[in-house]
């Protein structure tokens, strides 16, 4: 999962960044992510790991990894050119989710870029430049398909159509969500990579005193404004979170816990990036290692073997599955199987979060 944070200038985004890249550096190295200076690779919290290797003895856990696009320069005026904006406009289509940062704190000595703090102005700052950027795309698009449907191609029709009405929608100053059009044009639209089209998470960042209290005036406006995207708001403290990078697991507990706090701000972005993108974990297990995998909620039992290998899912027969609870109950695999808690499923079964799974295949 790849999720590119943006957000205007000043506002915390590099001190995120460096909380997360720090806070990844300790993590195992990860063979499926490009390291580059703007991407940071966390490993993505899940208790579950610990608990599976205590079981198996296993040498070595391998968690689902996340990778933070640091989506810096985006300005206003980003979309006609200013800044690097154009370059960093077409960083932004490859990552499958947004985390927006928004400055939530005041602090007389650190300027702000329109002059006063206003998390709803600054959210519309930025929301505008991806609008007008993908509505570039969009009419150079339309002007390429209006001149096939011309020629009568019934998919061009359909697709003209589709894109006519994103552009209605993106110029009346909304993003074009999911729900405004049924599963098909869903799928069209997605092969566009449409900026806007891709889910947002805003990030609310607050001050070291607003953290672990009640929301400020600055985060209650910000969730009110975007309460009709049904977007989500997490409230987070940069700051923080970059001092508790560099702590190991139990003092960054410990950290936490005198701060009031249940979880870092990262794990919380985390968290809500999975649920954003409908996505679960299955879990391999065995003395060798235990290791996480990540699906999109849906995945048959072959497309997730996939994930492992291709030979995987060309050659699948069955998956053996224990759902983690049942077996952490009975306490090892074989105990598992004796009460019949270790199921047989065939390719069309539905992986959910959590299965503990054995795949037979032919290679
Ligand atoms: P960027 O331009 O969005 O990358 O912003 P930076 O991460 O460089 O932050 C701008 C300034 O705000 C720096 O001086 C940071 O130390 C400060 N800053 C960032 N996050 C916080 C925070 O949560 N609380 C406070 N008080 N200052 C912060």
């Amino acid at each position: 999962m790849k999720i590119g944070i943006v957000g205007l200038p000043n506002v915390g985004k590099s001190t995120l960044f460096n909380a997360i890249t720090k806070a990844g550096a300790q993590s195992a190295n990860y063979p499926f992510c490009t390291i580059e200076p703007n991407v940071g690779v966390v490993s993505v919290p899940d208790y579950r790991l610990d608990k599976l290797v205590a079981l198996y003895n296993s040498e070595k856990t391998v968690p689902t990894a996340i990778e933070f696009f640091d989506i810096a320069g985006l300005v206003k005026g980003a979309s006609k050119g200013e800044g690097l904006g154009n370059k960093f406009l077409a960083n932004i289509r490859e990552v499958d989710a947004i985390a927006h940062v928004v400055r939530c704190f005041e602090d007389t000595n650190i300027v702000h870029v329109d002059g006063k703090v206003d998390p709803t102005r600054d959210l519309e700052t930025i929301n505008l430049e991806l609008i007008f950027s993908d509505l570039e795309v969009l009419e150079r698009r339309i002007q390429k398909t209006s001149k096939n449907a011309k020629s009568g191609n019934k998919g061009d029709k359909v697709e003209l159509e589709i894109l006519i009405k994103i552009k209605e929608i993106l110029e009346g100053g909304k993003f074009a969500s999911e729900k405004n059009f049924d599963e098909d044009e869903w799928e069209i639209i997605k092969s566009l990579q449409l900026l806007t089209t891709k889910p947002v998470l805003y990030i609310a960042n607050v001050s070291e005193e607003d953290v672990a209290s009640e929301d400020n005036e600055m985060v209650k406006a910000l969730k009110e404004y975007v309460k009709d995207e049904g977007s989500e708001v997490i409230k987070i403290c940069a700051s923080i979170e970059e001092e508790i990078s560099q702590f190991e697991p139990e003092e960054k507990e410990e950290f936490l816990r005198e701060l009031g706090l249940s979880e870092s701000g990262l794990d919380k972005v985390i968290k809500s990036g999975y649920k954003l993108l409908g996505l679960i974990t299955y879990i391999t297990a065995g003395p060798k290692e235990v290791r996480a995998w990540t699906i999109t909620e849906g995945t048959k039992a072959p497309q997730a073997a996939g994930k492992i290998h291709t030979d995987f899912e060309r050659g699948f027969i069955r998956a053996e599955i224990t759902p983690y609870e049942k077996l952490m109950e009975a306490g090892s695999d074989v105990k598992a199987k004796e009460l019949g808690w270790t199921r047989v499923e065939g390719k069309d079964y539905e992986v959910k979060d959590g299965d503990v799974i054995l795949f037979r295949f032919n290679v």
